[in-house]
């Protein structure tokens, strides 16, 4: 049995502590805040298979806020929707969440350790670096850094949605560059706004084109922060005696095409606790299993933020004419594009050309 000290209390760090007691070790979690939950910088936006693979560590039904059934997406101009009758997503309270995890954590056996921000002092030579976007143990130890960052400007807004169970994205190079703005709503008359702009953009002239879209007319006052847009290209080593982990948004485990980092963040997190002690068997786990989903994610967001509005728009309409939004209606995967490259797309793909030709 070793001990086990993950650093940062958010969704990965409870997790990594639970897997790490569940794999036999002993776990100290030292969060800087003085409970978990807070401060809330999440949409909490998660698709329902996603959530799934998170069953062992949390019931999310208690926690659903809002069902979501699809989402409008805007490709500069040229609106795509795709819609199912069934919810494939959940707005959650993820503070709510956060707090249940870390609650978990701590009757499995977790010594917590509130209003603690680590430094350069760790209580084992077993490191778990589950601290967020802006690592320090990442930094400590001299992790390469995270390349690509998006800039991101939220707030809850009185709006009474056409559909309250539709998402709304839109995407646009000259609005939102890098990424895109959003409209999550919570109920019938509140929503989540927010935009992100990938860095060295800022993100209040897109915050503010958003609101002139939307009609907001009572300013309100928006929180940034920042998402992971590409993981670390190392996220664990052996460094003087320590076996160092990187987990969640520290490690970058990051979709880049929205910035959801819980699902994949957490799913990783679970590894890291199973292998405190191998980092190199860590590296290896994460990145055969959720690899190549994250690189496909990657190669979407680059092709479209690659594309003047123009292309978007005509992106738009020709993607309509195949019909996609209909396969994406049946077939469609909020995490793992790499579950949508069936068979059965390539038939679509065919039937439709065939029916536009
Ligand atoms: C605007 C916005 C909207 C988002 N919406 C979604 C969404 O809808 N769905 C989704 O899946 N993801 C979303 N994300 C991303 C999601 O919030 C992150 O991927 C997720 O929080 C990562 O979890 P984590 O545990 O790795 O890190 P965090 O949640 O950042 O937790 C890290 C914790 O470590 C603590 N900490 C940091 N440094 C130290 C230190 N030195 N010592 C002790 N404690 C420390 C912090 O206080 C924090 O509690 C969104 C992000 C943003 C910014």
């Amino acid at each position: 049995m070793a001990l086990v000290h993950v650093v940062g209390g958010g969704p990965a760090g409870s997790i990594a502590a639970i897997s790490a007691l569940r794999s036999g070790h002993e776990a100290v979690l030292s969060e800087e805040h003085p409970e978990a939950g807070l401060p809330r910088n999440c949409s909490g936006l998660f698709s329902k298979d996603g959530l799934a693979t998170l069953s062992p560590f949390i019931d999310y039904r208690k926690h659903v806020v809002n069902p979501i059934r699809g989402a409008r997406i805007n490709f500069a101009g040229t609106d795509f929707i795709v819609r199912r009758k069934a919810p494939v997503a959940f707005v959650c309270d993820r503070a709510g969440m956060d707090k249940e995890l870390a609650a978990k954590a701590e009757a499995e056996g977790a010594k917590i350790r509130y209003g603690e921000r680590v430094r350069a002092t760790f209580h084992s030579k077993n490191i778990i670096g589950a601290d967020g976007p802006l690592s320090s143990v990442a930094r400590h130890f001299g992790f390469p850094p995270m390349t690509r960052h998006a800039a991101t400007l939220q707030a809850q807004i009185k709006y009474k949605a056409e559909d309250p169970h539709m998402i709304e994205m839109f995407l646009s190079g000259e609005r939102f560059p890098g990424f895109f703005g959003w409209v999550i709503p919570h109920d019938e008359t509140t929503a989540e706004f927010g935009v992100g702009v990938e860095l060295p953009n800022r993100p209040a002239a897109a915050w503010n084109h958003l609101l002139r879209m939307k009609r907001i007319t009572v300013p309100p006052n928006p929180k940034g922060f920042v998402i992971p847009l590409k993981p670390r290209s190392r996220t664990s080593m052996r460094k003087s005696g320590f076996n160092v982990l990187l987990a969640g948004d520290a490690a970058g485990q990051v979709k880049s095409t929205t910035g959801g980092g819980v699902i994949f963040g957490g799913n990783c997190a679970a590894l890291a606790g199973r292998h405190a002690q191998s980092p190199a068997r860590y590296e290896f786990e994460w990145r055969t299993r959720f690899g190549p989903d994250l690189v496909m994610h990657r190669a979407i967001h680059r092709f479209i933020s690659s594309r003047s509005d123009a292309a978007l728009s005509s992106f738009g309409r020709r993607i309509k004419k195949l019909n996609i939004d209909s396969y994406l209606s049946d077939h469609g995967h909020m995490d793992r594009p790499t579950k949508m490259l069936r068979p059965q797309l390539l038939a679509h793909m065919l039937k439709n050309i065939a029916g536009i030709a």
